[in-house]
């Protein structure tokens, strides 16, 4: 298996040292870093697999640092630990809603440092995997339209076996050519992928959601009937709802538009996605930014 490589930005070159030195011990390739611009320069010469970062830097923070490197799709990718002395929660949170994978208050313990790296290393060797093999649609960064499909399939068979209902939601995001044609295609992109991130938090562990196109993404809700799917549907309606998007310095949001359907009473996996997809239409049809269900 090829060595990790691990970028460690941090202005104390005490913490620093230790870091580098205990963690090449483990075999990682250690790139350093005294600051947060030569850091990003670093993280873009040497696509590290994960940034161990300082919060606290004189010039750019780590928390500036992060939100570029989140903000980049070369460098989002990268799994980031923030480092920092202060020990509070507001910190704590601010770090992780940045998009890091852990956050660990200086002095550390080198042990429970070492093993927050292999976690974190695990965790991006998993993504790179999925990736590679074609899994994961890569703007989104959740499963494809093939996959959600398989996955449909085998949900569909089970349902058949063990003679439960499980309901399928598609969602298509209203009038969002507007969003490309007003603030650019990239901004659309960054808005199909905080969508796409949305909905991957929201739903229910065992569920499913894929791109399934586009702008429109499918959930498979196991063991749900349609009058479930219909409240977590209208649930993640809000969520898009909710999300402030920024471009040309203005905000703006989107909505979309949902169709629930269950597997009881269908014939085929094909007449439950186009029940889903025909329910979907009636809320375009009807106004927009709704659930619907079939008549
Ligand atoms: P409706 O409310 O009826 O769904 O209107 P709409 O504008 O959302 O639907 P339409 O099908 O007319 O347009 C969908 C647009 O989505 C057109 C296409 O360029 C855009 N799109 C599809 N995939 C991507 C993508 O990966 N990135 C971006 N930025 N745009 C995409
Ligand atoms: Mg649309
Ligand atoms: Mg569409």
């Amino acid at each position: 298996m090829k060595s990790m490589k691990v970028l460690i930005v941090d202005d104390d070159v005490d913490s620093l040292a230790i870091a580098r030195i205990r963690l090449k011990k483990d075999g990682y390739i250690i790139e350093t870093a005294s600051d947060g611009e030569s850091g990003l320069t670093k993280a873009r010469e040497s696509s590290p697999d994960l940034i161990l970062l300082d919060v606290q830097m004189p010039g750019k923070t780590g928390f500036e640092v992060c939100e570029e490197l989140k903000a980049d799709p070369d460098l989002s990718n990268i799994p980031v630990i923030f480092l920092s002395a202060a020990d509070n929660v507001r910190e704590k949170v601010k770090g992780l809603d940045l998009g890091a994978v852990d956050y660990v208050t200086k002095p550390f313990d080198i042990f429970e440092l070492k093993a927050r790296v292999r976690a974190a290393l695990r965790t991006k060797r998993l993504q790179d995997l999925l990736l590679m093999y074609g899994e994961v649609d890569s703007l989104t960064e959740i499963y494809n339209r093939r996959v959600l499909m398989e996955r449909l399939q085998q949900e569909w068979d089970r349902s058949l076996r063990s003679k439960t209902v499980f309901s399928f939601i598609m969602t298509d995001i209203d009038k969002f050519k507007n969003v490309n044609d007003t603030y650019g295609h990239p901004v659309g992109d960054d808005v199909l992928e905080k969508v796409a991130y949305i909905l991957n938090k929201s739903i229910r562990s065992g569920d499913v959601v894929g791109r399934y196109g586009g702008e429109e993404f499918g959930i498979i809700m196991v063991n749900s009937t349609v009058e479930e799917a219909f409240v977590a549907a209208d649930r993640y309606r809000h969520e898009i709802e909710k999300i402030v998007f920024k471009a040309k310095k203005v905000n703006f949001s989107v909505t979309s538009s949902f169709g629930v359907a269950d597997s009881s009473g269908k014939d085929s996996l094909d007449q439950l996605v186009s029940a889903a997809d025909s329910a979907m239409y009636k809320a375009k049809e009807t106004g927009r930014n709704k659930v619907c269900k079939p008549d």
